[in-house]
């Protein structure tokens, strides 16, 4: 029998998602329009379909408008290059999320390069990138943000705790990693090619999975009430997975976000948050109070005010 508690996403994301209803309602009566987030999609694979229907329903919930781009799969570098300047110049625009994955002939550093980083909810431009490496306000990949804030939410501790991170990639295991450093948290960064895995598992009082590779983590892989936390996603036999084996790792550790239902409505909810902290960025023209912290909604927003 299990005795690890698992950790859900639902009341986090709730509690995010009225922060930034409130967050669009005040920006609202500044600018006389709700913030606006659009979708970019060039084809349709069909993760990146549901992702899109899902950030449609966490933002709409939160009191701002969604709209969606859609390029066809051939589309040109060109085409891409044109479609993300058109949303960098459109005023009515806050927030820009191009879906991943692009078909192969487009690279994604088409999209890092292009898009401006007022509107970047995501926080993949390198400006976001270097800003939240340097510990500067930005605006933090939803993913990564929303683990913290699940973790803090249930008052998991990190300062002091042995955390690995397993996957490198820019918009979940590396910032991770960055933000776990910065809560003072002793971070080891574990991809595909680390030797011994179970070794470094073993010794962690906090494990985040961000491979999108099912059953990468079992019960014998970690230390008894250490907490996993599971960002993977991968669609096996038309079912979610995470890249936790849940059976085996809950009854093993203290507690764990399932799959589905614990770390992805968060990164939902936290880009809607997100999209009210670009928003009034694009007001201030600065990602200085961007941090996506609603405490610094009303600063930015009384400082719009008086010009
Ligand atoms: P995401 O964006 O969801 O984090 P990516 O596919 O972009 O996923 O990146 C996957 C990351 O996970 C890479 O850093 C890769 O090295 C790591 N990874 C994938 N499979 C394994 C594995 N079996 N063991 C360790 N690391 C893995």
């Amino acid at each position: 029998m299990s005795s690890a508690r698992a950790l859900r996403g639902g009341p986090v994301a709730k509690r995010i998602r009225a922060e930034a209803a409130a967050g669009a309602a005040t920006f609202e009566e500044l600018a006389g329009a709700r913030p606006a987030l659009v979708t970019l999609q060039v084809g349709a694979d069909p993760s990146a379909s549901a992702y899109r229907d899902s950030i449609r329903r966490a933002v709409v919930a939160a009191g701002i408008r969604h709209q969606h781009l859609g390029l066809p799969v051939d589309a040109s570098p060109a085409d891409l290059l044109a479609a993300i300047e058109g949303l960098n110049q459109s005023a009515a625009t806050h927030g820009v999320l191009v879906l991943m994955p692009l078909p192969p002939h487009l690279g994604v550093d088409l999209v890092l390069e292009q898009l401006s980083p007022l509107k970047d909810v995501d926080g993949i431009t390198p400006t976001n990138a270097g800003r939240l490496y340097l510990g500067l306000p930005s605006l933090r990949p939803s993913t990564p943000q929303g683990g913290i804030e699940l973790l803090d939410y249930y008052d998991v501790p990190i300062a002091g705790r042995r955390a690995v991170v397993i996957g490198r990639s820019p918009v979940v295991g590396r910032p991770l990693a960055m933000l776990l450093t910065q809560r003072d948290a002793t971070v080891t960064l574990c991809h595909r090619t680390t030797p011994d895995l179970a070794e470094i598992t073993r010794a962690a009082d906090l494990v985040a999975l961000a491979a999108g590779s099912p059953d990468l983590l079992t019960g014998e892989m970690i230390r008894p009430g250490a907490v996993v936390v599971d960002f993977g996603v991968t669609v096996v036999d038309a079912h979610l997975r995470g890249d936790a084996d849940e059976e085996s790792v809950a009854m093993v550790a203290g507690a764990y976000t399932p799959v589905p239902g614990g770390t992805g409505p968060v990164t939902t909810a936290v880009l809607a948050r997100n999209t009210v902290a670009a928003a009034f960025a694009s007001l201030l023209g600065s990602l200085d109070e961007s941090d996506g912290l609603v405490g610094a909604l009303p600063t930015a927003a009384g400082r719009a005010a008086s010009g």
